[in-house]
């Protein structure tokens, strides 16, 4: 069985609220599933893998998406072609808005998106911050955390994640919270996301495998998980 391959984006400039561990947390699902799994952290200037099954990105201030931005860019193409042969992509926040058309920050300074997920982003000076739980069709209820400056406007070309709770969402005022696009999935939450949400881990773990022709997942024992889960729902519920 070949190994499944995990690109880990940016790892040092995108990786605010412990989103590394969004990698942490499928590595080890597949391991404890026996099936090989590689890590590839892509940093500026490096080539990205051929055969990518999962890529993650995290979240960054303005700055660090400043910092990236040229890179990332230049990336557009061959990421585009990732998203058309189906390679799962979980994105948060940062990586979210610049995977859109464009982010516009506060300050007015635009960074060039690639153009995978129709969204677009503005910034503005208030940020959206605080738990947050949401509902979602494909995976269920998901807890976590956001922390962002950026409005987000979906165009037709994707759906909500889900509907936001307790949080402000894509925008403070739609109540729409991330998007979809086939495999491809952006959300602000971060936390890190998926140890306290293992029925989404095991959604994108899943999806990888079927695209590899792959049958179903083992079951795990989620019990500490959906302790943590519950606690943070509590506490999005508070608010
Ligand atoms: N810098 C972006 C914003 O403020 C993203 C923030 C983040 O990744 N948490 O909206």
């Amino acid at each position: 069985m070949n190994a499944l391959t995990l690109v880990h984006l940016y790892p040092r400039e995108m990786n605010i609220y412990g989103d590394t561990g969004n990698v942490v947390v499928l590595k080890r699902r597949l391991e404890w599933r026996h099936r090989p799994v590689r890590v590839v952290p892509v940093s500026v200037g490096d080539p990205l893998p051929h055969d990518v099954d999962i890529l993650l990105g995290g979240g960054g201030q303005d700055a660090a998406q400043g910092e990236i931005g040229a890179d990332f860019a230049a990336r557009g193409a061959e990421l585009r072609a990732m998203a058309d042969d189906g390679v799962v992509m979980l994105t948060i926040c940062g990586t979210y808005q610049m995977l859109g058309h464009e982010f516009i920050t506060q300050d007015g300074d635009h960074i060039k998106g690639v153009g995978v997920l129709d969204v677009i982003t503005r910034g503005q000076h208030e940020r959206l911050i605080g738990n947050n739980y949401v509902d979602t069709p494909e995976a269920g209820r998901l807890v976590g955390y956001e922390n962002h400056s950026g409005l987000t406007e979906l165009g037709p070309g994707v759906v909500p994640l889900g509907r936001t709770q307790a949080g402000r969402g894509n925008n403070g005022s739609d109540r729409t919270e991330g998007a979809v696009q086939g495999n491809i999935i952006g959300t602000y939450m971060h936390g890190s996301l998926l140890p306290k949400n293992p029925h989404l881990a095991d959604h994108i773990i899943g999806r990888a495998i079927r695209r590899r022709g792959g049958a179903s997942l083992s079951h795990l024992d989620d019990s500490a998980e959906l302790a943590a889960h519950d606690w943070i729902l509590k506490r999005a519920q508070r608010r």
